[in-house]
Protein backbone atom coordinates (compact mmCIF):
# COMPACT_ATOMS: atom_id res chain seq x y z
CA UNK A 1 0.00 0.00 0.00
CA UNK A 2 1.45 2.92 -0.75
CA UNK A 3 1.53 6.17 1.03
CA UNK A 4 -1.03 7.97 -1.03
CA UNK A 5 -3.60 5.09 -0.28
CA UNK A 6 -3.55 5.85 3.40
CA UNK A 7 -4.14 9.06 2.81
CA UNK A 8 -7.10 8.44 0.28
CA UNK A 9 -8.20 6.27 3.09
CA UNK A 10 -7.66 8.52 5.77
CA UNK A 11 -9.71 11.17 3.93
CA UNK A 12 -12.12 8.59 3.26
CA UNK A 13 -12.51 7.63 6.90
CA UNK A 14 -12.99 11.22 8.01
CA UNK A 15 -15.18 11.76 5.71
CA UNK A 16 -17.35 9.09 6.65
CA UNK A 17 -17.21 10.01 9.92
CA UNK A 18 -18.33 13.35 9.18
CA UNK A 19 -21.19 12.07 7.12
CA UNK A 20 -22.60 9.57 10.15
CA UNK A 21 -21.94 12.83 12.70
CA UNK A 22 -24.85 14.50 10.05
CA UNK A 23 -26.56 11.43 9.54
CA UNK A 24 -26.89 10.96 13.57
CA UNK A 25 -27.88 14.65 14.43
CA UNK A 26 -29.28 15.88 11.46
CA UNK A 27 -33.44 13.89 10.83
CA UNK A 28 -35.37 14.28 13.99
CA UNK A 29 -37.25 11.74 11.98
CA UNK A 30 -35.19 8.93 11.68
CA UNK A 31 -34.09 9.32 15.30
CA UNK A 32 -37.93 9.34 16.21
CA UNK A 33 -38.58 6.53 14.16
CA UNK A 34 -35.67 4.29 15.54
CA UNK A 35 -37.13 4.58 18.72
CA UNK A 36 -40.48 3.44 18.27
CA UNK A 37 -41.62 0.36 20.73
CA UNK A 38 -42.79 -2.15 18.48
CA UNK A 39 -46.58 -2.23 19.93
CA UNK A 40 -46.57 1.93 19.55
CA UNK A 41 -49.66 3.11 17.42
CA UNK A 42 -46.98 4.60 14.70
CA UNK A 43 -47.85 7.19 12.15
CA UNK A 44 -49.46 4.92 9.22
CA UNK A 45 -48.30 7.43 6.43
CA UNK A 46 -47.47 10.58 5.26
CA UNK A 47 -50.01 12.79 3.25
CA UNK A 48 -48.46 15.65 0.95
CA UNK A 49 -51.28 18.09 0.55
CA UNK A 50 -50.77 20.84 -2.14
CA UNK A 51 -52.11 24.27 -1.56
CA UNK A 52 -51.03 26.36 -4.81
CA UNK A 53 -54.35 27.76 -5.76
CA UNK A 54 -55.86 27.56 -2.61
CA UNK A 55 -57.42 24.29 -0.27
CA UNK A 56 -60.30 24.04 1.36
CA UNK A 57 -60.65 21.09 3.58
CA UNK A 58 -62.63 19.84 6.45
CA UNK A 59 -66.40 19.10 6.08
CA UNK A 60 -67.66 20.68 9.26
CA UNK A 61 -67.13 23.84 7.04
CA UNK A 62 -66.25 22.92 3.49
CA UNK A 63 -68.02 20.22 1.28
CA UNK A 64 -64.56 18.18 0.86
CA UNK A 65 -61.85 17.11 3.30
CA UNK A 66 -58.68 15.08 2.48
CA UNK A 67 -57.96 12.48 0.33
CA UNK A 68 -58.46 10.11 3.78
CA UNK A 69 -59.36 6.38 3.53
CA UNK A 70 -61.79 4.49 5.82
CA UNK A 71 -60.49 4.72 9.68
CA UNK A 72 -57.19 7.46 8.65
CA UNK A 73 -56.98 9.83 10.74
CA UNK A 74 -55.12 13.36 10.39
CA UNK A 75 -54.74 14.41 14.57
CA UNK A 76 -54.27 18.61 14.84
CA UNK A 77 -54.49 20.68 17.87
CA UNK A 78 -54.86 24.12 18.11
CA UNK A 79 -54.36 27.18 20.13
CA UNK A 80 -50.66 26.50 21.59
CA UNK A 81 -48.16 26.35 22.52
CA UNK A 82 -48.81 26.45 25.99
CA UNK A 83 -45.77 24.86 28.55
CA UNK A 84 -47.73 22.09 30.63
CA UNK A 85 -49.94 20.84 28.24
CA UNK A 86 -48.44 21.32 25.27
CA UNK A 87 -45.56 19.62 26.79
CA UNK A 88 -47.92 16.40 27.68
CA UNK A 89 -49.13 16.56 24.23
CA UNK A 90 -46.05 15.86 22.78
CA UNK A 91 -44.75 13.18 25.38
CA UNK A 92 -47.84 10.99 24.18
CA UNK A 93 -47.36 11.26 20.67
CA UNK A 94 -43.85 10.70 21.02
CA UNK A 95 -44.59 7.83 23.55
CA UNK A 96 -46.98 6.33 20.52
CA UNK A 97 -44.71 7.23 17.85
CA UNK A 98 -47.48 9.90 15.83
CA UNK A 99 -46.81 12.94 14.21
CA UNK A 100 -49.59 15.74 14.28
CA UNK A 101 -50.12 19.15 13.01
CA UNK A 102 -50.67 21.96 15.44
CA UNK A 103 -51.46 25.34 14.46
CA UNK A 104 -50.23 27.80 16.49
CA UNK A 105 -51.41 31.42 17.59
CA UNK A 106 -49.04 33.85 17.20
CA UNK A 107 -49.05 35.33 20.92
CA UNK A 108 -48.79 31.87 22.57
CA UNK A 109 -45.45 31.12 20.02
CA UNK A 110 -44.37 34.81 20.89
CA UNK A 111 -44.79 33.77 24.52
CA UNK A 112 -43.18 30.25 24.17
CA UNK A 113 -40.73 29.97 21.47
CA UNK A 114 -38.87 27.19 22.66
CA UNK A 115 -41.82 25.37 22.64
CA UNK A 116 -43.12 26.02 19.36
CA UNK A 117 -39.62 24.79 18.09
CA UNK A 118 -39.92 21.90 20.24
CA UNK A 119 -43.39 21.17 17.98
CA UNK A 120 -40.92 21.40 15.01
CA UNK A 121 -38.32 19.68 16.05
CA UNK A 122 -40.03 16.55 17.22
CA UNK A 123 -41.28 16.25 13.56
CA UNK A 124 -44.74 17.40 13.81
CA UNK A 125 -46.57 20.03 11.21
CA UNK A 126 -46.60 23.71 12.39
CA UNK A 127 -49.45 25.45 10.67
CA UNK A 128 -51.06 28.78 11.74
CA UNK A 129 -54.33 30.05 14.18
CA UNK A 130 -53.77 34.09 13.92
CA UNK A 131 -52.33 36.06 16.27
CA UNK A 132 -54.80 37.08 19.16
CA UNK A 133 -57.21 34.42 18.21
CA UNK A 134 -60.19 36.52 17.51
CA UNK A 135 -63.51 34.39 17.69
CA UNK A 136 -64.90 35.42 14.42
CA UNK A 137 -62.40 37.39 12.17
CA UNK A 138 -64.97 38.04 9.84
CA UNK A 139 -67.08 39.98 11.55
CA UNK A 140 -64.16 42.52 12.55
CA UNK A 141 -63.09 44.93 9.46
CA UNK A 142 -61.77 43.56 6.68
CA UNK A 143 -57.97 45.21 7.18
CA UNK A 144 -58.07 44.39 10.85
CA UNK A 145 -58.53 40.52 10.45
CA UNK A 146 -55.70 40.37 7.59
CA UNK A 147 -53.37 42.22 10.04
CA UNK A 148 -54.08 39.77 12.32
CA UNK A 149 -53.71 37.02 10.18
CA UNK A 150 -50.29 38.43 9.16
CA UNK A 151 -48.92 38.93 12.53
CA UNK A 152 -49.52 35.72 13.18
CA UNK A 153 -47.46 34.56 10.12
CA UNK A 154 -45.22 36.46 11.16
CA UNK A 155 -44.91 35.30 15.13
CA UNK A 156 -44.95 31.94 14.61
CA UNK A 157 -42.55 31.95 11.91
CA UNK A 158 -40.41 34.18 13.69
CA UNK A 159 -40.56 31.81 16.41
CA UNK A 160 -39.57 28.76 14.63
CA UNK A 161 -37.34 30.32 11.98
CA UNK A 162 -35.82 33.31 13.35
CA UNK A 163 -37.43 35.13 10.52
CA UNK A 164 -40.56 35.73 8.20
CA UNK A 165 -40.42 36.09 4.74
CA UNK A 166 -43.85 37.31 4.20
CA UNK A 167 -45.40 33.76 3.06
CA UNK A 168 -45.71 31.27 6.05
CA UNK A 169 -43.05 28.74 5.39
CA UNK A 170 -45.96 26.08 6.26
CA UNK A 171 -49.28 27.41 4.12
CA UNK A 172 -52.03 26.04 6.68
CA UNK A 173 -54.17 28.09 8.00
CA UNK A 174 -57.09 27.36 10.51
CA UNK A 175 -59.73 30.08 11.10
CA UNK A 176 -59.80 30.81 15.12
CA UNK A 177 -63.88 29.30 15.79
CA UNK A 178 -63.66 28.43 11.96
CA UNK A 179 -65.12 32.17 11.56
CA UNK A 180 -64.18 32.66 7.97
CA UNK A 181 -65.43 35.07 4.98
CA UNK A 182 -65.39 35.01 1.09
CA UNK A 183 -63.09 37.48 1.37
CA UNK A 184 -60.46 36.49 3.39
CA UNK A 185 -60.77 32.70 2.06
CA UNK A 186 -60.39 34.53 -1.37
CA UNK A 187 -56.70 36.69 -0.34
CA UNK A 188 -55.54 33.74 1.10
CA UNK A 189 -56.22 31.08 -1.64
CA UNK A 190 -54.38 33.64 -3.98
CA UNK A 191 -51.20 33.27 -1.91
CA UNK A 192 -51.05 29.89 -2.13
CA UNK A 193 -52.69 29.61 1.81
CA UNK A 194 -54.34 26.10 2.34
CA UNK A 195 -57.67 26.56 4.95
CA UNK A 196 -58.43 23.72 7.58
CA UNK A 197 -61.54 23.10 8.92
CA UNK A 198 -61.91 19.63 10.84
CA UNK A 199 -64.21 16.68 9.93
CA UNK A 200 -64.79 16.00 13.79
CA UNK A 201 -64.36 18.08 17.20
CA UNK A 202 -64.38 16.60 20.62
CA UNK A 203 -65.57 19.61 22.18
CA UNK A 204 -63.08 19.89 24.25
CA UNK A 205 -63.74 23.82 24.66
CA UNK A 206 -66.07 22.50 27.45
CA UNK A 207 -64.75 21.28 30.59
CA UNK A 208 -65.15 17.44 31.65
CA UNK A 209 -62.84 15.21 33.42
CA UNK A 210 -60.68 13.30 31.16
CA UNK A 211 -62.43 10.21 31.24
CA UNK A 212 -65.50 11.76 29.88
CA UNK A 213 -63.27 13.67 27.98
CA UNK A 214 -61.74 10.36 26.37
CA UNK A 215 -65.57 9.24 26.31
CA UNK A 216 -67.12 11.33 24.13
CA UNK A 217 -63.69 11.91 21.94
CA UNK A 218 -64.17 7.85 21.42
CA UNK A 219 -67.96 8.45 20.19
CA UNK A 220 -67.40 10.51 17.57
CA UNK A 221 -63.92 8.42 16.06
CA UNK A 222 -66.73 5.74 15.84
CA UNK A 223 -69.57 7.69 14.26
CA UNK A 224 -67.45 9.81 11.86
CA UNK A 225 -64.80 7.07 11.23
CA UNK A 226 -62.06 9.05 9.77
CA UNK A 227 -61.02 12.66 9.30
CA UNK A 228 -59.12 15.56 10.46
CA UNK A 229 -59.79 15.57 14.20
CA UNK A 230 -59.62 19.20 15.74
CA UNK A 231 -58.12 19.24 19.53
CA UNK A 232 -56.80 21.65 21.91
CA UNK A 233 -52.98 21.23 23.50
CA UNK A 234 -53.97 24.25 26.10
CA UNK A 235 -56.50 21.83 26.93
CA UNK A 236 -55.19 19.65 30.44
CA UNK A 237 -58.35 17.14 29.63
CA UNK A 238 -57.27 16.59 26.83
CA UNK A 239 -53.57 16.30 27.12
CA UNK A 240 -54.47 13.70 30.20
CA UNK A 241 -56.78 11.65 27.95
CA UNK A 242 -54.40 11.66 24.94
CA UNK A 243 -51.91 8.28 26.26
CA UNK A 244 -54.99 6.44 26.52
CA UNK A 245 -56.98 7.73 23.21
CA UNK A 246 -54.17 7.11 20.88
CA UNK A 247 -53.77 3.37 22.26
CA UNK A 248 -57.26 2.93 21.51
CA UNK A 249 -56.93 4.32 18.01
CA UNK A 250 -54.54 1.45 17.67
CA UNK A 251 -56.96 -0.95 19.05
CA UNK A 252 -59.65 -0.06 17.13
CA UNK A 253 -57.59 -0.29 14.15
CA UNK A 254 -57.54 3.56 13.29
CA UNK A 255 -54.39 5.09 11.48
CA UNK A 256 -52.84 8.00 12.04
CA UNK A 257 -51.77 10.01 8.72
CA UNK A 258 -49.61 13.05 9.05
CA UNK A 259 -50.08 15.80 6.75
CA UNK A 260 -47.23 17.73 5.16
CA UNK A 261 -46.86 20.57 3.00
CA UNK A 262 -45.96 19.19 -0.77
ZN1 LIG B 1 -58.62 28.10 18.27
Amino acid sequence: MTSMNRMDRRRFAAKLATGLAAATLAPHAARAAAACRPEALGTARVLPVKTDGGLFVGRKSYPGTLPLGPREVVLTFDDGPLPGPTDHVLAALRQECVRATFFLVGRMAHSAPALARKILAEGHTVGHHSMTHPMTLAQLPAERARADIEAGFSAVDHALYGSYSGTPRTPFFRFPGFGDSEELNRGLAARGIGIFGCDFWISDWNDMTPEAQLALALRRLDRTGSGIILMHDTRPQTAAMLPAFLRELKHRDFKVVHMQPA
